[in-house]
């Protein structure tokens, strides 16, 4: 017989720690609940005894859906201890040991596999338990709910069926609630659910205890392949390999009477984070009717009145537990008798609001260490925090409208504006196919809905609390809910829902504040939230910059932008892509008079330089020039100036840019003013200029159509501008003449840029602005190009601070975003003063994927297939471009030791790639300004987890 240790009784926490090497090891051993259970034993609160079967239990059953060999040899002994500890016996009906058989993996998995209750009662049992507690109305209460339970988790009965009875039989009798059922409805409903099973199953509701261990524990082992648990890991970055672990554990019940309950709590708030214990409870009732916000729960402050021996010790044992643990802990407990048993314990998930107050508040009472705290929140809720909310002004005015439709409660923040759809289906069709902005709307949620609540932007029940599965979830994934909205009628035959007399049918819209609780009709005006009012954020955020070695700036093209980010603490602008102006409709048509102009005018200036050079060297094509031939060339060059001076094409290109440069001008004087005192990278101009040209097709088909029609007005300068667009046509213009590339074709595009920034640098500083000016030249990919480039850009800069009679300090450098550069960064660095990964065309490079095209032809298999383990144009390749960015800091540091490096690709807002430039020595991330905060905790993490 094998050895290996699958089962662990709760009492063996040290066994199971020595084995796994480390609490988390317990954690991926026992899985969160067991773990748990374990160790709050281990620090003296009362647990019913029980036992864990291990993950790897269930991962070896997985193989070939039968237990591993001994498996159940040891769960059988640690059955006899479990019955001696508790002073029962499993299947006596003198003296019978029930018990509850539920899940539990390393993460929680609210409500995503299963859990059966009552195990071990059987006709026989039953009659001894009433013998016992002389209640019958318990026990036959209790018994039913097994049937229904076994039948549906572990039979795979559709659960409606047993409902349907329930529900019918109410609907006879008159009652409205299930506490209304006497003792013998109850018995009467045990026997109609038996009969469920034989006819839906064609044999009996199984009386022998120990079978209906065995099938509920390969039940539970077989919900961690559910299609919702396996939805929910993949939506939680949760591996399937972990595998559940099995807790069976002494049942105790909070349905003997009214002094007996069951209740879910949080020590905090998990909305909000405030430190005040949040929690339902019910008297005389079993643990799935709370979660379940089928009944209405009392607030755990109420218990005080009702038990107040059992609320005084859950108040200690709570505190003892957040100590313990040292976070808030989500608590499920349950009083016999008045005796309080605690059921679970676990780190409770909260909002990205509480995630934050919660850490804040812990570090400055000494709980945990600030380091701690920053480790705590997520990146990703830091976000959250920035998500659009509905103003106050919006709110009364829509309210004055009357378009309030209905109030429930505020489960998870934000605001959220869509279609209502009713159920988590078609929510979902019409969110992933459709992209359509969806809410779904439902009574209540159950765990086999979450793929349409994550698919939503807004959550709405009519039933349940605040620790109900639709509120828990939404708070987990950061999803504006509201719950338990009871005046809301939905009418899913009709698929609309009524309200405040008004109705709203499926497809129509509703905006939903989840903050406060309130839905209204139609889309309300969202807006951003003010980063600087959330005081518990910032203080977070300031620890973190203190604890992070890379800096984070943004990625910022106009001054308001700019100004976003340094509120939300970006250090510096990393990105201002220089062509986004361009666009602007009063700039436009100068920069397409620009373009039109540019070739013809270039070419007559390269003629012109060409003679001039002869002229210098005194040779012509191979000929050493004589006196003759010098006049002659003379006379040429005199020839060509005045052609240049006087030609129209030549006029209207320099017009155009010299109408640009003081609108360049002013656009980077308000950059700097806004950066005063912190570096500011301009990028020269990168696209292909015909993105700044009407398509070509267009216009062969408004020239055709203008000359089939005879319609001469206008027609020449049409054909004129086909020509010029069909003469920059490429068939891979982002491999074209782009970045860099321009600079040598068109330098005096460049030129103007850099003549404009330091005009509006210079300006700055007589001012009295600081000005730090960084020249970032695009689409480097040999030496040679920014040899020919930078020193005539550099010229230009001193030109114009000699001119302005001002001096700062100014760099010039390149992005690193062909894979060539990379490799040849150390000739790169002897010439370029920084560099800045633009990661998302090293990317597209580095694959060969078109960052236009791949996501949407092959990109999502290739990471459905697991060919690739993430996008990698938003989580950054480390295997591949990530090596080539490595390369690239190493080679270039070894000439120019203190190269500045940064990333200004989308990836520098992503945290796994922060933790990547951390990794190889980055001086900065630069990213959009919404992701700055994110970035500045992601960048302290980087620090923390890599020190
Ligand atoms: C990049 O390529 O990563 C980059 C920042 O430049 P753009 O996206 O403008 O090409
Ligand atoms: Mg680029």
């Amino acid at each position: 017989m094998s050895d290996k240790k699958w089962v662990y009784i709760f009492n063996e926490v040290e066994q199971a720690e020595k084995y796994a090497g480390s609490w988390d090891g317990v954690r991926g051993l026992l899985g969160g609940k067991g773990a748990n259970l374990a160790e709050m034993v281990r620090i003296g609160v009362p647990v019913p005894p029980g036992f864990t079967i291990t993950t790897e239990a269930c991962n070896a059953y997985q193989d070939n859906r039968s237990f591993p060999e001994g498996m159940w040899d040891q769960a059988m002994a640690a059955l006899a201890v479990v019955e001696k500890q508790a002073g029962k016996k499993f299947g006596d009906p003198k003296n019978p040991l029930l018990v509850s058989c539920r899940s539990g993996s390393k993460f929680s998995m609210p409500g995503m596999m299963d859990t059966v209750l009552n195990i071990g009662l059987n006709d026989e049992t039953a009659r001894g338990m009433v013998a016992l507690t002389s209640n019958e109305r318990f026990v036959y209460d209790s018994y039913r709910r097994l049937i229904q339970m076994f039948g549906s988790v572990v039979l795979d009965i559709e659960d409606e069926k047993f409902e349907d009875v329930l529900k019918e039989y109410k609907d006879i009798k008159g009652y409205k609630l299930d506490p209304e059922l006497k003792t013998e409805d109850l018995k009467f409903l045990t026997e109609q659910f038996k009969k469920v099973v034989k006819e839906n199953r064609g044999f009996d509701f199984p009386q022998e205890p120990l079978k209906q261990l065995e099938l509920a524990t390969k039940a539970v082992f077989n919900s961690w392949n559910s299609k919702r648990a396996i939805d929910y890991r993949k939506a939680s970055n949760i591996s399937d390999k972990l595998g559940t672990a099995v807790n069976i554990q002494t049942m105790v019940f909070g349905n003997m009477g009214d002094d007996s309950g069951t209740g879910v709590a949080f020590t905090r708030d998990p909305q909000t984070g405030e430190n005040t214990m949040f929690g339902d409870y019910l008297l005389n009732a079993q643990g799935e009717d709370v979660v379940a916000g089928i009944r209405n729960t009392l607030k755990i402050a109420n218990l005080k009145n009702d038990l107040p021996e059992a609320y005084n010790s859950f108040m200690d044992i709570t505190a003892k537990l957040e100590k313990h643990y040292h976070d808030m802990q989500d608590v499920e407990f349950t009083i016999e008798r008045k005796r309080l048993w605690m059921l679970q314990t676990r780190n409770g998930k909260r909002t990205a609001k509480a995630a934050i107050k919660i850490a804040v508040d812990m570090a400055n009472s000494g709980l945990i260490s600030k380091e701690e705290a920053v480790l705590r929140v997520e990146p990703e809720q830091v976000d959250q925090m920035l998500h659009p909310q509905f103003d106050a002004v919006v709110k009364t005015n829509a309210k004055k409208q009357g378009r309030l439709f209905g109030t429930g409660v505020n489960a998870s923040p934000g605001a959220a504006v869509g279609r209502i759809y009713f159920d988590a289906d078609l929510a979902e069709k019409m969110a992933r196919e459709e992209k359509q902005d969806v809410i779904m709307v439902r009574p209540f949620t159950k765990p086999d809905d979450v793929h349409g609540m994550l698919a939503a932007k807004g959550i709405l029940t009519s039933e349940g609390g605040a620790t109900s599965h639709a509120a828990v979830v939404a708070r987990q994934f950061g999803v504006p809910c509201i719950v338990g909205a009871s005046m809301v009628e939905i009418n899913m035959a009709k698929r609309e829902m009524k309200a405040s007399g008004r109705t709203i049918k499926e497809g129509e819209w509703l905006s939903l504040d989840g903050a406060s609780g309130e839905a209204f009709t139609g889309q309300l005006e969202l807006t951003v939230p003010n980063v600087e009012e959330q005081v518990e954020l910032m203080t977070l955020l300031s620890w973190a910059d203190d604890l992070s070695r890379l800096q984070v700036w943004a990625n910022a093209d106009y001054p308001k932008d700019a100004r976003r980010a340094r509120t939300y603490g970006a250090k510096g602008i990393g990105l201002c892509r220089t062509e986004h102006m361009f666009f602007e409709e009063s700039r436009l048509p100068y920069v397409q008079e620009m373009i039109m102009n540019a070739e013809l005018t270039q070419n007559m200036i390269n003629y012109l330089e060409s003679l001039e050079n002869a002229l210098k060297s005194g040779r012509r094509e191979g000929r050493v020039l004589n006196e003759e031939d010098r006049a002659k060339l003379e006379a040429e060059i005199a020839v060509e100036k005045n052609k240049i001076a006087t030609s129209q094409k030549a006029k209207a290109y320099f017009g155009a840019l010299d109408f640009l440069l003081p609108q360049q001008r002013s656009d980077f004087y308000g950059l700097f003013e806004a950066m005063d005192g912190l570096p500011v990278i301009i990028r020269l101009i990168d696209p292909p200029l015909h993105e700044f040209l009407p398509s070509m097709e267009d216009l062969l088909t408004e020239v055709a159509t203008m000359k089939a029609l005879n319609n001469t007005e206008g027609l020449a300068e049409k054909e004129l501008l086909l020509a010029t667009v069909t003469g920059l046509h490429e068939s891979n213009p982002m491999m074209g003449l782009r970045g860099i590339r321009l600079g040598i074709v068109y330098p005096d595009i460049m030129k103007m840029q850099v003549r404009a920034i330091f005009e509006a640098a210079s300006d700055a500083t007589l001012k009295g602005i600081v000005v730090k000016p960084e020249i970032m030249i695009p689409l480097t990919g040999h030496v040679n190009e920014l040899k020919l480039v930078q020193p005539t850009l550099v010229d230009i800069a001193k030109q114009v601070m000699a001119e302005k009679g001002v001096h700062f300090e100014y760099k010039f450098g390149t992005m690193i975003e062909i894979p060539r550069a990379a490799v040849v960064a150390a000739e790169i660095a002897g010439v370029a003063e920084f560099f800045s990964f633009g990661t998302n065309d090293l990317t597209q490079m580095t694959f060969g994927y078109s960052r236009d095209d791949a996501e949407r032809n092959f990109l999502v298999t290739y990471v459905e297939k697991g060919i690739l383990p993430k996008n990698p144009f938003q989580v950054l390749d480390r295997d591949g471009v990530g090596q080539l960015m490595r390369m690239a800091v190493e080679e270039g540091r070894k000439v120019r030791p203190n190269l500045e490096v940064g990333i200004c690709g989308e990836h520098g807002g992503d945290p796994s790639s922060i933790e990547f430039c951390h990794l190889v020595g980055n001086n900065y991330v630069s990213c959009s300004p919404f992701r700055v905060p994110l970035a500045r905790l992601a960048a302290a993490q980087a620090a923390l987890k890599n020190k």
